[in-house]
């Protein structure tokens, strides 16, 4: 898929807020510093983008995208929560809980890993919340420059090994670097598959 056009919609501090469900939606979520909004820059060509979600005040919030007037692509709030009140978790992770599981347009989300780390306790807990909800997801590992390619290999693998104890099969995996520009292609590919995938299926 070929991005023609991106432009910022809006920030939503809960699902009712969101803009009406009338196009697929794909999202992106990780814990902060994975690498999330480099990753949004690197598909859709433009800085501007994350960098509006990246804005005080944005980070927690849903943030809507329009990709080539025909998708929703949501760059959705960390879940590395060092440093908030408490109250203000409990807001912003029940705003995430409900937009994932009551989002009736969102086609799949992106759960971005840092290749670098090992299997994180918040990742595998929210890869299960997914699951548990049957929630269509896809793994990105971030940063993939950054290791070698039998370290990367390592890293996954020990992914693949956790996952695998409470999964059958892995989901749908890319590798991403943002310094390489990789990864792109294959992701939006996937994205375009999945856009087309549910048109048929209407
Ligand atoms: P976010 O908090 O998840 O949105 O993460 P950012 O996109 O702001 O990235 C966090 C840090 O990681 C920044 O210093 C980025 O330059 C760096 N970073 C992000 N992606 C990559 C990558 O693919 N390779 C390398 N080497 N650094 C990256």
């Amino acid at each position: 898929m070929i991005i023609h056009s991106a432009s910022y919609i809006k920030s939503s501090a809960s699902l009712k807020q969101c803009p009406p469900a009338l196009k697929p939606e794909l999202g992106f979520i990780g814990r902060s510093n994975v690498g999330k909004s480099s990753l949004i820059n690197l598909l859709t060509g433009n800085s501007r983008l994350a960098k509006i979600s990246g804005n005080p005040g944005k980070t927690r919030t849903i943030n809507h995208f329009l990709i080539n007037d025909s998708w929703y692509l949501v760059d959705l709030p960390g879940y590395g929560f060092a440093r908030v009140p408490v109250k203000m978790r409990e807001k912003w992770v029940k705003a995430v809980e409900d937009y994932i599981l009551s989002r009736e347009n969102l086609i799949c989300l992106f759960v971005l890993l840092d290749s670098r780390h090992k299997p994180q306790n918040s990742d595998m807990l929210f890869m299960g919340f997914l699951g548990m909800n049957q929630v269509p997801f896809a793994r990105v590992f971030t940063k993939t420059d950054k290791l070698t390619q039998g370290a990367l290999k390592k890293s996954i693998h020990n992914y693949d090994i956790e996952m695998l104890k409470l999964w059958e099969s892995l989901p749908v995996t890319f590798l991403s670097s943002t310094v390489n520009r990789t990864g792109k292609e294959e992701i939006l590919d996937f994205i375009e598959e999945t856009i087309n995938n549910l048109s048929n299926a209407v």
